[in-house]
């Protein structure tokens, strides 16, 4: 379990991607722990070559700092992080953001293969959508485009 205090400072630190979505929203946060005089914390990467987590651990070692709390940010990679750790909130923050929400991993390769059109568009909910290109804004994002409103948008991968 993770301490309330610690919770609070965390829910401030936000996903190095997606500026409006918390880590803990986003599930990456396994594990926070007073070890002796400082806290240690354990992450989970969403996407293991994302160049972002290196910015995420910076971000939460300052938002401890900010508090003249010491923090180590470790990186856990098993188990691997999956889309359900998203919860409710982060989904619909996502969303609200523009950005349609990771489907389960299964899914995610039918979608980026363009076999299934299951993708939603953030903007207006078709699932007429086409992928314009596998990377969109940075490499864990594909963009996509909405045939029913016209709308170009990201989509976050969940590939491994
Ligand atoms: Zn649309």
């Amino acid at each position: 379990m993770i301490d309330h205090t610690l919770i609070t400072i965390l829910e401030k630190v936000s996903d190095p991607e997606i500026p409006v979505l918390s880590i803990m929203d986003m599930g990456v946060v396994r594990s926070a722990q007073w070890k002796e005089n400082k806290v240690e914390v354990s992450i989970t990467p969403t996407y293991s070559g994302c160049p972002a987590m290196d910015v995420l651990a910076e971000d939460i070692k300052a938002a401890f700092n900010e508090k003249g709390i010491i923090s180590e940010v470790k990186l856990v990679l098993a188990p691997a992080w999956t889309t359900d750790w998203i919860t409710a909130r982060g989904r619909k923050a996502l969303e609200d953001y523009g950005i349609a929400a990771p489907l389960d991993a299964e899914a995610d390769k039918e979608a980026l293969l363009g076999n299934k059109k299951i993708i939603k568009c953030p903007q207006c909910g078709s699932t007429e959508t086409k992928m314009i290109s596998q990377f969109g804004s940075t490499a864990c994002k594909a963009l996509f485009q909405c045939e029913t409103c016209q709308e170009p948008f990201d989509y976050f991968k969940c590939l491994k």
